[in-house]
């Protein structure tokens, strides 16, 4: 049986992500949420670990409770019981910070085998999480893997695959470790209708939620206070400008003009 925890990040929708140029934040409200893309390929390695070895699979979250459609979502495709680690005490937290609060949530969760995290978020793609959490919880780490081949759990061990620029790497960790996988690993599932429908009956039985003083954190190290980073600057990346050129050719010039551009795989 392995019990594996699962983090996910709440993520404003690229498509509609702005900047606040002042105080250096992504602005929020009124932004369409989702979970982190990524976080998904997460569960669903979870989800497939716990039907081929037993267990159970849990979710948490350091977000704001907006991010309870997400858990919601989480549960309806299978994860047995989700976390929203919420405080206002969180807010403005760095991945240092934030990497703190979510080792606690783990440690309040008690025993797990596997810890498994996204390659990065949409929205700061650090991919600082994974590594900093398995160094807080003084656990094995890797990150970018890209395939779990097995699972001992007599000797408590774990095989994994990482794809690199130019092969793969083989590893094997005791458990527990934390892993982040990397995007492609599978295909998430869709959730379950049924099971979206108890979990909107049952919230209260699938999602607990847990502030600061649940997870037993020292004020001092989360949110602002436990952020040593500073955004001094944050500015909109200018778009090239795009030059419209117009010029007369043969049918040969143009067709040669294709093929180049087919060759250069431009189009
Ligand atoms: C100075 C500063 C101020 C910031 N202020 C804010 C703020 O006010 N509000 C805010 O929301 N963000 C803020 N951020 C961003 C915040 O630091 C990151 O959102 C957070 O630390 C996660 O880093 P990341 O998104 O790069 O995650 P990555 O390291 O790229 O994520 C890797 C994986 O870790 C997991 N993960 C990441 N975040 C979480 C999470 N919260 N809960 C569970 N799992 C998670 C996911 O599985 C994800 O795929 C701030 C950052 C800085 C530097």
């Amino acid at each position: 049986m392995l019990k594996i925890i699962v983090g996910i990040k709440w993520v404003p929708d690229t498509a509609d992500v702005k900047f606040d140029p002042v105080k250096g934040t992504i602005i929020r409200e009124g932004v369409e949420s989702i979970i982190n893309p990524p976080d998904l390929n997460a569960i669903e390695l979870a989800l497939a670990l716990k039907e081929k070895y037993g267990g159970e699979v849990y979710v948490i979250s350091m977000s704001p409770p907006s991010a309870i459609k997400g858990l919601k979502m989480a549960v309806a495709m299978g994860v047995d019981k989700a976390f929203l680690v919420s405080d206002r005490k969180f807010a403005a937290a760095d991945t240092l910070a934030t990497s703190y609060t979510l080792s606690c949530a783990i440690k309040k969760i008690g025993s797990y085998d596997l810890v498994i995290f996204g390659e990065e978020t949409i929205d700061s793609a650090t991919g600082h999480i994974g590594p900093e959490v398995g160094e807080m919880l003084g656990i094995p780490h890797l990150s970018y893997v890209t395939e779990v081949q097995e699972v001992d759990l007599q000797q408590r061990t774990i095989k994994m695959v990482r794809e690199v620029e130019d092969g793969v790497e083989f590893f094997q960790a005791n458990l527990p470790v934390v892993i982040s996988v990397g995007v492609g690993i599978n295909t998430p599932r869709y959730p379950i209708p049924l099971r979206r429908l108890l979990t909107e009956l049952e919230t209260n039985k699938y999602i607990e939620t847990w502030a600061l003083n649940d997870i037993g954190a020292d004020p001092e190290k989360v949110g602002f206070k436990g952020s040593p980073t500073r955004v001094v600057k944050v500015i909109a990346a200018p778009m090239p400008a795009r030059r419209l050129e117009i010029r007369e050719a043969s049918g040969e010039t143009v067709k040669l003009f294709i093929k180049r551009l087919k060759e250069a795989e431009i189009i």
